[in-house]
């Protein structure tokens, strides 16, 4: 059996509907992609076929966790996967968009020190239905309650390193786009900077955004903070994002987060500034969440506005990005490493969540 539904292809599908006249694939399919239904609210469907499809077509899902913040504009999940593997989404809406932030892995092997996912390790490399199903439930939740909206965006910022998991990323790509509908220029990949990942990217037809988790801008820092710097230096990191500019034409942005008195000096603006010039990036600031494995602080809010300001006076496209979710231990893979969460919603498969051990 799959570990989601959505790991399923059409001919799978159809594989599980041998016997059932030919337009049920489409039907069945349309109901899940663009409709996010469960099999038991597929009522076009036979009772019978509807309680086959609940029992062979599992969700890989369940939720341990969900808390909402930002006057409900951020949920976060932290789900239990089928062998108890955990991993978190997130759903933030803005006045004029609605984003989805995923997990590609379980666990990440990056280990960058500040981050709560890369003290934890490596667990596994999550399937494409499970990538694809954290999209389809964000989506549906957006368009749940008194003020419905639609999911636009998809970000591949959870946990894990999407480019490290790469087949199964962008194959679950493929699936956000043909069959949920988003646009590719709405979809952003975002990376420590794994080179030939990036270079393999460049090649796609797909104009997918690229994010690059770049916090330091010389390599003495780089290595230090983001370690796969010292397998993939600043110099062929710069020429793979050139590469994806050229061949996509699409916005390149670095993410920089700001640590108190580590990176956020007047000489680090000033490298940062060069680099982001030359390939025309626009910089996202964030202050570092200090961390139980990483207790320095993030950078003051004055010392973030200067940051900005010089970046600016030198030319560089910079915004601050709103910290969502911090109140509820929501930002950056806090969740899972804090489990301190109120539950907002009972979990639906309450057993399963507490055979995996989780709260
Ligand atoms: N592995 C990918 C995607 C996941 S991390 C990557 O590194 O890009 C998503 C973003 O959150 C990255 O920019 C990462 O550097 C940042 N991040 C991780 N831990 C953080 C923390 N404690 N405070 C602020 N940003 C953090």
């Amino acid at each position: 059996m799959p570990a989601s539904r959505f790991d399923l292809s059409r001919d799978d599908l159809a594989g599980l509907l041998e016997g059932e006249p030919r337009y049920r694939v489409e039907q069945v399919w349309t109901a899940l992609y663009a409709h996010h239904l469960e099999p038991g609210e597929m009522t076009t469907l036979p009772k019978a076929l509807r309680a086959r499809l609940t029992e062979v077509m599992p969700c890989a899902l369940s939720p341990v966790a969900e808390s909402v913040s930002d006057d409900g504009d951020t949920v976060k999940w932290l789900w239990a996967l089928a062998d108890g593997a955990s991993i978190e989404t997130v759903l933030m809406h803005y006045p004029d968009r609605s984003t989805a932030c995923v997990s590609t892995q379980a666990g990440c092997a990056m280990a960058c020190g500040f981050c709560a996912t890369g003290q934890a390790g490596f667990e596994r490399n999550l399937s494409v239905g499970e990538i694809v199903e954290q999209v389809v439930r964000a989506s549906r939740r957006a368009g749940e309650g008194p003020t419905p909206r639609r999911l636009s965006n998809v970000v591949f910022m959870g946990m894990g390193e999407p480019l490290a998991n790469y087949d199964r990323v962008w194959a679950a790509i493929r699936r956000i786009h043909a069959d949920l509908g988003l646009s590719a220029r709405h979809l952003t990949v975002s990376t420590v900077g794994i080179v030939p990942g990036i270079r393999r990217m460049a090649a796609e037809d797909l104009p997918v955004n690229l994010a690059v988790s770049l916090h330091a801008a010389n390599d003495v820092l780089r290595d230090e903070l983001v370690p796969i710097n010292r397998r993939y230096p600043l110099s062929e990191l710069y020429a793979a994002c050139e590469d994806h500019l050229r061949s996509k034409n699409r916005r390149l942005s670095f993410e920089w987060a700001l640590i108190d008195g580590v990176n956020d000096r007047r000489t680090d603006a000033e490298e940062l500034a060069a680099a982001a010039r030359r390939l025309r990036a626009h910089v996202n600031l964030i202050p570092l969440n200090a961390t139980p494995g990483w207790p320095t602080a993030g950078s003051p809010p004055e010392r973030v506005e200067a940051f900005r300001d010089r970046l600016r006076s030198l030319g560089v496209n910079a915004t601050v990005r709103a910290n969502r979710g911090t109140e509820i231990d929501a930002a950056c893979g806090q969740l899972r490493a804090e489990h301190q969460v109120t539950l907002t919603a009972p979990s639906r498969r309450p057993a399963r969540a507490a055979r995996a051990g989780r709260p």
